[in-house]
């Protein structure tokens, strides 16, 4: 019995970017009644950029906020319950599972679907908050399309710096990798990929102090970064129309680990070719999951997939 701080449901999702949307809306097509939690910035990392050219079904592309929008009341015309709140605590040692969320709620649920995607780490500076959306990303394979031609930078010395500098070094004319140390921490093959690339130029020991642009009325746009050598103190202003910032991200698995596998890094671990966790009855889709492919697209396949495999668990319990 539901009581008002007590409720029941077949299927908690917990997020609500692609992954969290899509397993609502199947979950609700399979009648499974799903409540979705949306978390802390509803509708997740895509509400942070602008247009999104890469979602398949849309020709002219769409931005990533209204995609969101599109998915949730997708979610809803199935009778999804969505709700704007965060799961604060779960208790995975016995099915049901529980979980308490910060509007007062205990939610009793039998399947549990994690969905609470990465957030991208950031230097933290004034101007890259001011220029995000508008030069400023975390994502080459997202918005490195924008800027085929042109000159752009990219923060950071591990894989993902590496991979998106040499995936960007393919559309734009220039790129500038700028690493704080003297070598990169990323695999020796990837290191390889970027010293033989002709057009990625290293920037070593140097980190950027304030990224420069221009604002007309709404439209705002990067010209240029300022960066400093930290071993010799030297400034540099280099002039470029893209600011990639790839120094990691963190999944947000937190309230899960004392239950769920994690790896050193703080992501889901899943069984290959399935979204199940170590714990039966929960499943995890999406960037928290993810690491490495990162894309909308994927989120919301592994969403899909979570949804099926929680109502056929759910199935062979009757
Ligand atoms: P990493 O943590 O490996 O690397 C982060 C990089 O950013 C480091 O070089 C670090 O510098 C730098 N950095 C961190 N903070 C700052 C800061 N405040 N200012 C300037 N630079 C900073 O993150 P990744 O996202 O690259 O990779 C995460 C994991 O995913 C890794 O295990 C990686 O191997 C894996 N991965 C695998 C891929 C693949 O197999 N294809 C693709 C992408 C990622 P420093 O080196 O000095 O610490």
């Amino acid at each position: 019995m539901s009581t008002e701080n007590t409720e029941k449901t077949q299927c908690l999702i917990i997020g609500s970017g692609p992954a969290g949307y899509t397993a609502a809306i199947y979950a609700a097509r399979a009648d499974l009644k799903p409540i979705l939690y949306q978390g802390l910035q509803p509708g997740g990392q895509l509400t942070e950029t602008t247009e999104v050219e890469n979602f398949p079904g849309y020709p002219e592309g769409t931005n990533g906020p209204q995609m969101m929008e599109d998915l949730k009341a997708q979610a809803e015309r199935f009778e999804s319950d969505i709700r704007w709140g965060i799961i604060t605590e779960v208790d995975f040692s016995q099915r049901p599972f529980t979980a308490k969320a910060d509007d007062g709620k205990t939610i009793i649920a039998e399947t549990v679907i994690i969905a609470t995607g990465a957030t991208a780490r950031w230097l933290g500076m004034p101007s890259e908050a001011e220029y995000n959306g508008y030069g400023v990303s975390a994502c080459a394979t997202c918005d490195g399309y924008f800027y085929k031609g042109k000159d752009v930078v990219v923060v950071g010395g591990g894989d993902t710096a590496a991979e998106e500098a040499t995936y960007l070094a393919k559309l734009c004319k220039k790129v500038y990798l700028i690493h704080r140390r003297d070598e990169l921490r990323a695999s020796k093959a990837m290191q390889k990929r970027v010293l033989n690339t002709p057009n990625i130029e290293m920037v070593w020991d140097s980190v950027p102090k304030e990224i420069l642009g221009e604002t007309e009325g709404f439209a705002k746009k990067v010209t240029a970064v300022m960066v400093e050598n930290v071993k010799t103190g030297e400034k540099r202003k280099i002039d470029i129309d893209g600011f990639f910032v790839a120094i990691g991200h963190k999944p947000n698995s937190d309230i899960f680990k004392e239950y769920i596998d994690v790896n050193e890094v703080g992501y889901i671990k899943t069984v290959p070719g399935s979204t199940a966790t170590n714990v039966e009855g929960v499943y995890a889709a999406g960037d928290v999951q993810d690491h490495v492919f990162r894309q909308a697209v994927t989120a919301a396949g592994t969403g899909c997939m979570a949804a099926i495999e929680a109502e056929r668990f759910l199935g062979m319990q009757e």
